[in-house]
């Protein structure tokens, strides 16, 4: 079959950045390295880090002072470094930029006295980071349903999980403008999400069906999977070439690829040359 690779598929910056990170870290540690939760919501990749000698850790009970902890590119609340700093244990941060961001503005937010409401999955770490920074003080929605139901709020301030959908956060703001006098919004969405969305969904109705390479645990894969569903039904998310089933493109000969931001180029060439393989003739029979 004829497979198109959308544009700023796979690896974000950062990502490459968090793995960068914890590389040097591995090398270099003198004792022994901890990752506070999984590197990226990757299990080829995570593997791989464990293979290196990086042990994935809940929380920081039972870690040893001198010990490294890396904290991964979702970030923290500000409890958990004040945490590693009281076990002096020393820590390796590798929050994503845009996270920070979104942290500070929500942070900002708060100090100025709006009720800040954030956009996006409650039980996320991202999201349980950003609302740590406000005390845990900010509400969490992720629905039009769920902001029509807010009480009426004087100075309300919204801020997005990095990796939602600006079409899924512009309805979500609508809903909001009504519940609020003052409603103060920062875009907090990451650059990179948005150009792989941008680009899988003009790829997606250009072709018969498209195939979203990503961990079942990530964000921002799940939001690829959505966009590019509202433009073309026959969306196919999967973790590695493994999970292709020939029978799922019957009589297709055109198929387009993306990836969400924690998926390694290798997973994407693999699922990019077991679906090559298939032949069209071959998928209907
Ligand atoms: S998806 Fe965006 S916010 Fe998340 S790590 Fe990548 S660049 Fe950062």
């Amino acid at each position: 079959m004829e497979v198109i690779v959308a544009d700023n598929a796979g690896f974000c910056f950062g990502v490459k950045r968090a793995i960068k990170m914890a590389t040097d870290t591995l090398d270099r540690a003198p004792g022994p390295v901890k990752s506070l939760g999984q590197l990226i919501h990757n299990p080829q990749v995570v593997h791989l880090f464990q293979r290196r000698g990086l042990e994935v850790v809940g929380d920081l009970d039972g870690l040893s002072p001198e010990e490294t902890v890396v904290i991964r590119s979702h970030g923290v609340g500000p409890e958990v470094k004040l945490q590693a700093m009281e076990r002096s244990l020393n820590v390796v941060d590798t929050t994503c930029p845009f996270v920070t961001k979104a942290q500070q503005y929500a942070a900002k937010l708060i100090a100025d006295d709006y009720k800040v409401v954030m956009i996006g999955d409650a039980a996320h770490p991202e999201v349980i980071g950003v609302v740590a920074h406000t005390q845990g003080k900010a509400i969490v929605i992720n629905t039009v349903q769920e902001a029509e139901k807010l009480k009426f709020i004087s100075r309300m301030g919204v801020v997005f999980q990095t990796t939602h959908s600006i079409g899924h956060v512009q309805e979500v703001v609508g809903a909001l403008l009504k519940r609020g006098k003052e409603v103060r919004v920062f875009n907090t969405l990451c650059g990179a999400t948005t150009s792989m969305q941008k680009t899988a969904v003009e790829l997606a109705p250009t072709v018969e069906a498209m195939v979203i390479i990503g961990g079942r645990q990530s964000a921002n894969t799940a939001q690829l999977s959505e966009v590019c569903r509202k433009v073309n039904p026959r969306v196919f998310q999967v973790e590695s070439a493994e999970e292709i089933e020939e029978q799922w493109f019957a009589g297709m000969a055109r198929i387009g690829v993306s990836a969400g931001a924690s998926t390694p180029d290798e997973v994407i060439a693999e699922v990019v040359d077991r679906l090559t393989r298939i032949e069209p003739a071959a998928a209907g029979a």
